[in-house]
């Protein structure tokens, strides 16, 4: 199978969506850095791209249209300013050119140039869009790929097996790396630290794990201080402003450092706190919502559950020491990495429990990594957490990343502090669900559930709620 770094799964990028934006971004990308690399990038007169599938029929509400406009422009998802995406977008829209590669000007008209083909599926995923580029010769080079979740994308027929990767603790299931742990007496974080050392050092590793954490901070902080109506058209209010002034009831604070000390001053009944969860799961999504900067957790319509979760370990727990974050990181990490290579991350191909109840057991997993739960107990609580989200429908009202999605966010990070609480008290020896056969039976599950639950928009909450409602 695959072997997959910490950060394949942890990226920096830009809202709403891993597979219908950060995905399709990507591909862009990649397109044309092919077109370079066989050499007649300097002959493209013109380009079109068509979308699939998933992608056609969701696309305009998760932003794949921007998402690929902004990928052939040579804007970069770590590093655009998001607050210039309108502008950009706006421009490539009234001057019909785009800024190809971010290297030349060619003429590109969005209505036409960009076609949402609704009623087609290309066979390997549900998340196709083809790339054309047209060149001065009067011949032509295309190439199709997929997004296949949390921000991964391959080309057709390419192989995406990275074997290649030697790594001293190969890991395909939940049962092998219980068995590393217990061979190695190594905790699963730091298993996975050793394989993460076959891609970088030890250093860069710790580094760039409180990177991650910084940029999920900062979205963290932003959605708890910004109001208004998300974009898209369904008028949903932000809300997770208002919660936090609630909750610190007009305390004064400068800057991130400050507010996280009054968090950490507040009262600690379990209503706050079940609100403070609340209130770090709707920031982060809300700020995704709004095309804002968060991190692919694993996929973006759910990277509110796992800074959620952190950020209520970090301001609440007894005790924190040094490697709290990188522990709960790297646990986290190996999880979705066993969900990716034994099931789905894509809301396309499995629902909703592909997104939501994958990180939820991701998060488990990290909380009760940093509660000091024994390996066995860390893989219980995952299991737990995606216990009850099996069969979790993707159903998104408009087709936007916002309802249900937003308010789920809150309900996997609840979810995954009590999976961890319960296997934190529990003998995993007892247990009678294993991770590997709920992985096994998400997938299952995955191929049962009807097209219509699958990132459509043709099914559930998507139909019954009427956008007139909203
Ligand atoms: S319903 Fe769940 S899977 Fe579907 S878009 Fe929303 S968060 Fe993603």
């Amino acid at each position: 199978m695959e072997r997959i770094s910490v950060f394949d799964i942890f990226k920096i990028g830009v809202g709403p969506s891993s597979s219908h934006t950060m995905g399709p971004w990507r591909a862009a990308q990649r397109f044309l850095a092919e077109m370079q690399e066989i050499g007649v990038f300097d002959e493209i007169e013109k380009v079109s791209v068509e979308l699939y599938g998933s992608l056609a029929k969701t696309g305009v509400g998760h932003g794949t249209d921007i998402a690929v406009f902004l990928g052939l422009n040579g804007d970069d998802p770590v590093t655009v300013p998001v607050e210039q995406i309108t502008a950009k977008i706006d421009f490539i829209r009234q001057s019909q050119t785009i800024f190809l590669g971010g290297k030349k000007t060619i003429p590109f008209d969005p209505l036409f140039d960009l076609l949402f083909l609704k009623k087609e599926t290309l066979p390997f995923h549900a998340n196709g869009l083809k790339f054309r580029a047209f060149l001065k010769n009067g011949s032509e080079k295309s190439a199709v790929f997929y997004s296949i979740g949390g921000g991964f994308v391959v080309k057709e027929n390419e192989n995406n097996t990275k074997t290649e990767k030697q790594l001293p603790y190969p890991i395909d299931h939940a049962h092998e790396l219980l068995a590393w742990c217990e061979k190695t007496k190594l905790p699963i974080s730091g298993v996975v630290f050793e394989n993460e050392k076959a891609w970088r050092s030890a250093q860069q590793i710790n580094e760039q794990l409180l990177t991650i954490w910084e940029v999920m901070q900062s979205c963290i902080f932003r959605g708890c201080h910004t109001d208004g109506l998300l974009p898209g058209g369904l008028n949903v209010s932000r809300r997770a402003k208002a919660m936090n002034a609630k909750l610190l009831q007009n305390i004064d604070y400068q800057g991130f450092e400050e507010w996280k000390m009054a968090i950490n001053k507040s009262s600690r009944s379990f209503q706050q706190i079940l609100k403070w969860v609340s209130a770090f799961a709707l920031a982060v999504n809300e700020e995704n919502a709004a095309f804002g900067r968060v991190v692919t957790a694993p996929t973006n319509g759910a990277a509110g559950v796992i800074p959620a979760v952190l950020m209520y370990h970090i301001c609440f727990a007894d005790q924190i020491s040094e490697n709290e974050v990188q522990k709960f990181m790297l646990t986290a990490a190996e999880l979705g990495s066993i969900f990716k290579k034994n099931s789905t991350i894509s809301a396309a191909m499995g629902g909703c429990q592909a997104e939501i109840g994958v990180s939820s057991a991701m998060a488990a997993g990290g909380l009760t990594e940093c509660l000091g739960g024994s390996p066995a107990q860390v893989l219980m609580a995952a299991e737990i957490a995606m216990e009850h989200h099996l069969g979790l429908t993707c159903d998104p009202v408009g087709g936007l990343v916002q309802i249900p999605c937003i308010e789920r966010n809150t309900m996997g990070a609840i979810k995954a502090i009590t999976a961890s609480q319960i296997a934190l008290e529990s003998n995993p020896a007892n247990a009678k669900v294993s991770l590997d056969s709920v992985i096994k039976t998400m997938w299952e599950t995955a191929q049962d559930m009807s097209t219509k639950y699958k990132e459509t928009a043709e099914g559930g909450l998507a139909l019954s709620v009427g956008l007139a409602e909203c």
